[in-house]
């Protein structure tokens, strides 16, 4: 690799064209500075993905879908920007709550348990109000609530239905065992929703009539000959005067970088001078976040069926579109790959026949988030002590003239679609105060 012979130079080079980096990008190419993002993969949206089912004519989700444009602001000014087709996501027909052995359709627990499940909710919003709006308070001592949701005796003490109940949606939101993830990712977010338990289910209100890439193609546009796609990042220098950008055969420079990359991939690319410790720290500690959204061609699978089960291999599921042939798309999540292999028909029809004893799955399809180089992981979340360790302060600052940005390292909705765009705009604010302005 040469590191001498720069090819090019740009105010900011953005790294990662999922909806962080394009926001980033657009705003300042708006703005009149010149921006370049290069990005690894051969297409932009980054853990989103809208694409066929194969052997059908119906686009489904492979990674980001659902939002909520009455909370996610940033989300809702874009779509209505572009003007934006959503839908509702529809009403569920029929409901299947599976915890242990037992199966109900109407209420998700048992009656005899509302009482003491009521107590768990009260702990819950007692934890919302400690992050008001969803912000984290600098004063506030969260190493109670900090802790593994199956650690946590609100829920870990809950009879086992109710128990179950709240492991089901703590692996499903999780996409990981309910011991890796910490209550106060939960309580955090559901204060953002306005302190609102029912936002679990709530919070997927919406999605794109066509797709995510309605969205972020729009926001691209103008950008279009400033986007390199194929383009792995591999080395970032900032040498006190720029900053020297090297891929696998080119290098590029500009006055400041902005680095979207996913947390669990950060430390794949080398940093000059090396990042600071709680960076690298917090990198490392990454997320646990390894849900697989498993699609399913489906026979005999009720309309409009939506269940949560705990355990089980999928942990959440919805019967989301029906096809003119009488078959449906159905879309399960589970997270460990020792219980379901979204690539096999046979695995993921044990998994539905949980929810549906009479499915028959005729195909099946996924994209590995894990196993992908660009993200080594699907949204992120926070690990039990993510916050008291300091991790989720450690973006904040920028490492010379490299600044972060991202849904995995948002201030608002992180782990959301509507984080990117978030913090994707806040940085380029950020690094336009850094630079004189152009033009
Ligand atoms: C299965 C799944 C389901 C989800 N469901 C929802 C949902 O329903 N609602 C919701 O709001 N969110 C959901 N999310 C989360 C949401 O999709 C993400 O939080 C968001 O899209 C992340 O955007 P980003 O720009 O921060 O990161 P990314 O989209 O990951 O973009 C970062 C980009 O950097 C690129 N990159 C990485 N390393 C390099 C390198 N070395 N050189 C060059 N480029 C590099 C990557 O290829 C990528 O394109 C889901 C995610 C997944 C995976």
């Amino acid at each position: 690799m040469n590191v001498t012979a720069p090819t090019d130079h740009v105010d900011v080079i953005v790294i990662g064209a999922g909806f962080a980096g394009i926001t980033a990008a657009r705003d300042l190419h708006e703005q009149g500075y010149s921006v370049l993002v290069l990005e690894g993969r051969d297409r932009l949206g980054g853990r989103t993905w809208y694409r066929e089912f194969p052997g059908t004519s119906t686009c489904v989700e492979y990674g980001g879908t659902w939002f909520s444009t009455a909370w996610m602001t940033s989300l809702a000014r874009e779509i209505a920007r572009y003007g934006i087709e959503v839908v509702d996501q529809p009403s569920p027909q029929s409901f299947l709550w599976a915890t242990g052995d037992d199966r109900r359709t109407h209420a998700p627990i048992p009656a005899g348990e509302f009482g003491v499940a009521e107590k768990t909710i009260v702990a819950l919003h007692e934890a919302m109000r400690r992050t008001p709006g969803g912000g984290l308070d600098a004063d506030e001592d969260y190493r109670d609530i900090d802790v593994a949701c199956s650690d946590w005796a609100p829920i870990r003490d809950l009879p086992a239905a109710s128990r179950d109940f709240a492991y089901g949606w703590a692996a499903m939101y999780g996409g990981c065992d309910p011991a890796d993830v910490s209550v106060l990712h939960y309580t955090r977010m559901l204060a953002e929703f306005g302190n609102n338990v029912t936002a679990l289910y709530d919070g997927l209100a919406q999605k794109f009539a066509h797709g995510t890439r309605s969205l972020i193609e729009a926001m691209a546009e103008p950008i279009a000959d400033h986007i390199r796609l194929s383009t792995t990042v591999r080395r970032v220098i900032d040498t006190g005067g720029l900053v020297r950008v090297c891929c696998d055969d080119t290098v590029l420079t500009a006055d400041r970088v902005i680095c979207t990359i996913p947390i669990n991939v950060l430390n794949n690319v080398e940093f000059e001078p090396a990042l600071p410790e709680n960076v690298s720290a917090a990198a490392s500690f990454g997320h646990k976040c390894m849900s697989i959204k498993a699609w399913a061609r489906t026979r005999n699978v009720p309309d409009g069926l939506f269940g949560l089960a705990w355990p089980a291999a999928i942990q959440w599921v919805s019967n989301e579109y029906p096809l003119d042939d009488g078959t449906s798309l159905v879309v399960g999540f589970g997270y460990d790959e020792a219980e379901l292999d979204a690539t096999d028909v046979d695995s993921v029809a044990a998994a539905l026949r949980h929810y549906a004893p009479d499915a028959e799955v005729l195909a099946v399809d996924t994209h590995d988030w894990t196993a992908d180089p660009f993200s080594a992981g699907a949204w992120s979340i926070w690990g039990p002590g993510w916050v008291v360790d300091g991790h989720a302060d450690a973006f904040t600052a920028p490492h010379g003239r490299v600044h972060f940005a991202g849904s995995d390292v948002a201030v608002r909705w992180p782990g959301w679609i509507a984080g990117a765009i978030d913090s994707g705009t806040q940085v380029a604010a950020e690094v336009r105060s850094t630079l004189r302005r152009i033009s």
